[in-house]
């Protein structure tokens, strides 16, 4: 299993070593050459979304990587990933990969909680902890989603098909688990 990191800004080190932990293998994504090699599923880090936005269209990666998404790929995107991925981004105007039918709230916290960490229940994990760092939450999905996990009223993690978005950073905590379940999406898809 080959798993692309999407490494043009933010923390995709930390995913990187939370792969390596599980003895997957991974590649970092810094350029259109980058997608020659076979991809078994794709992680988009937190970050900026409009930054990495930015950068994926200048870099020419945005419409392979949103053909590839749009074609199955497995992908797990965390906070910044969750809006590149989300259709709709209730306070903001822009779209990028828009691929999942969930409605983002950017910044949803307020300067105030700008980070804080909490616990909750993830379905199938149980209860995993769960760093925010300027986060988004998903105000509202669509039929073909599926909510997975619910801290403080707000929706936090869902998946739809073969996409998975976290508005925490399971990467920033010790715990594999979540990275676990993607991996395990991934066989799913490859079965
Ligand atoms: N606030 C960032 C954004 O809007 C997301 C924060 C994060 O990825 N930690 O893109």
């Amino acid at each position: 299993m080959n798993v692309g990191i999407l490494a043009v800004q933010g923390a995709f080190i930390e995913h990187e070593q939370m792969l390596s932990r599980l003895g997957a293998s991974c590649f970092e994504i810094r350029q259109k050459s980058d997608l020659s090699q076979s991809m078994d599923g794709l992680i988009i880090p937190g970050g900026e979304s409009t930054v990495q936005g930015k950068l994926l269209r200048d870099l020419g990666l945005f419409v392979p990587l949103k053909e590839k998404i749009e074609a199955g790929l497995p992908v797990f995107g965390t906070c910044a990933g969750l809006l590149l991925l989300a259709k709709q981004i209730e306070n903001d105007e822009r779209r990028h990969f828009a691929t999942m039918d969930i409605v983002a709230v950017r910044n949803a916290y307020g300067r105030q909680l700008g980070s804080f960490s909490a616990e909750a229940e993830f379905d199938g994990l149980g209860t995993v902890p769960m760093t925010f760092i300027r986060a988004p939450y998903i105000g509202s999905v669509g039929e073909a989603v599926q909510v997975l996990a619910v801290a403080g009223d707000r929706i936090v993690a869902a998946k739809q098909g073969s996409q998975l978005v976290t508005a925490f950073h399971p990467e920033l905590c010790d715990d594999t688990r979540v990275h676990r379940y993607f991996l395990d999406m991934i066989r799913t898809n490859q079965a």
